[in-house]
């Protein structure tokens, strides 16, 4: 047996958390509507709903809260930020956004602008919701590549987050270059498992798009895991630093959009950057201005910034990653050797359980990832999230379920916050649902939104609540 990885940090400081009834978690999931993004969180006993803005700072970021510089225009946190910015990734031109759809929203219509065209598209791996919604906010279509291997969740491979670079070729011609507004690189790929994309897949994608003018932009919120899987994976990396590996990876893209609340290990923040076009970036600025904040604070506190510019270093650091993934592979491994079917291998934040393999009885419309949410929560209280057909949801145009690829549910890690211990807990109340996963029901939505539905919506099980809780 592989000797497990212990924390590389100590505990300084801690947070109470409380466990539920089973018939307190009945009558709060009820109350909820059977959507866990509708539960209070003290109802939550271990949050595995997000790993984003959920992590803990460290002590020096907390620090650096109290060096914060909170005048109106160019402070110093702001400089701060831009020399991590520069020097990490070597982009000239560094906005701050309230967080990463911050960045999405004013670089996005300004991407369309440019490109002229009456229904752009965008082409990604796999584009994240917010950066979907934002995308079709803009007046685009956005239209994912990811490979194949992706889809088979049984089968180990080392790149499940590449873009089918086949079907990207195919789709530049049909759709024309002029049609095309950018090639959105998600790293890690988030909707597939926390995949990472290879070097040589970033870079083979990014000459396509550029062969045509197509911009590349990096959907960056996961660098750091990226660059880590590159590391391990890739033996031409395997004696590079993390740094240089970076410094590659974000010279593949002309600009990036970064929640900062994922790898940068901060609880808000976000990042629109321009490596040197200094007109879009003016471009952007001046939206940016009207949506978020003026240009050397972006929605956020002179302090956020400066504990973004040191999560930015600290969520590179070579201890901290191995024993992050680490964490993610373990509670992986618990699962598959109890057979609960999960996506192999463990990405860099999240285990997600192939719930449409789980739960063959349950029709993608009753949302099988979503179902297996719910029978969590009540088992044990500890919430996750579906990644599947609910989070997918309608074609704009024509109203009709957008067929998924998979329907997943995805236990999401947050940075620097649970131990093995929690994550054995998991596993146990995982496994408990298993052995009952035959009893369980779909759902239907009783109040469905039109946008982002997944995060209000409303539903009930498709037979009656003592079913799912029995
Ligand atoms: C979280 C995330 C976003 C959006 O960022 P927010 O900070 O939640 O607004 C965009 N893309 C990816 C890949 C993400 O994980």
């Amino acid at each position: 047996m592989t000797r497990r990885i212990p924390e590389p940090y100590r505990i300084k400081m801690v947070e109470p958390i409380r466990q539920t009834t089973a018939a307190e978690r009945e009558t709060a999931l009820n109350a909820a509507g059977w959507n866990p993004f509708l539960l209070d969180a003290a109802d939550v006993y271990i949050d595995l709903l997000t790993d984003s803005g959920t992590g803990a700072m460290s002590d020096r970021q907390w620090a650096g809260l109290m060096l914060g510089d909170e005048a109106y225009a160019g402070g110093r946190n702001f400089h701060h930020l831009c020399e991590t910015v520069e020097d990490l990734f070597g982009y000239a031109h560094t906005i701050p956004t309230h967080q990463g759809r911050g960045a999405e929203q004013i670089l996005f219509p300004e991407l369309v602008r440019r490109c002229g065209s009456a229904r752009p598209v965008f082409v990604s791996n796999y584009h994240f919701d917010t950066t979907k919604a934002h995308v079709e906010l803009a007046g685009a279509r956005a239209v994912n590549l990811l490979c194949a291997e992706a889809l088979d969740t049984g089968r180990a491979a080392d790149w499940k987050g590449n873009i089918d670079l086949d079907a990207l070729r195919r789709t530049l011609d049909e759709a024309g270059s002029d049609n095309v507004a950018a090639l959105i690189m998600t790293v890690t790929c988030n909707s597939a498992g926390g995949q990472p994309v290879s070097m040589d897949n970033l870079r083979a994608a990014a000459a396509l798009a550029r062969s045509r003018g197509v911009p590349v932009v990096l959907d960056a919120a996961r660098y750091a895991e990226n660059a880590w899987f590159i590391k391990q994976r890739d033996p031409a990396y395997a004696e590079a630093s993390l740094r240089d590996i970076v410094r590659e990876m974000f010279a593949q893209a002309d600009m990036f959009t970064m929640s900062a609340k994922k790898d940068a290990l901060v609880n808000i923040g976000g990042i629109c950057a321009i490596r040197d076009d200094a007109e879009l970036a003016r471009a952007v600025q001046v939206r940016g201005i009207a949506l978020e904040g003026f240009v050397s604070y972006g929605g956020l506190a002179g302090r956020d910034l400066e504990a973004m510019a040191i999560g930015l270093r600290e969520g590179l650091d070579d201890d901290y990653l191995r024993w992050r993934v680490a964490q993610v592979e373990y509670l992986g491994a618990r699962l598959r050797d109890a057979g609960v079917p999960i996506q192999t291998p463990t990405g860099g934040h999240a285990v997600f359980v192939d719930a449409a393999r789980l739960l063959p009885h349950i029709p993608a419309e009753q949302f099988p990832g979503h179902a297996l949410a719910c029978a969590l929560y009540l088992e044990g209280g500890v919430r996750a999230v579906e990644i599947g057909s609910l989070l997918l949801g309608r074609d704009p145009a024509t109203g009709v379920q957008e067929p998924s690829p998979f329907e997943l549910l995805r236990l999401t890690i947050p940075r620097r916050v649970y131990t093995n211990d929690h994550m054995d807990y998991v596993a146990d109340c995982l496994i408990a649902v298993k052995r009952r996963a035959a009893t369980l029901h779909g759902l239907e939505f009783t109040d469905e939104p039109p946008l982002l539905r997944h995060f209000t919506a409303r539903l009930r099980p498709v037979a009656p609540a003592q079913a799912l809780a029995a």
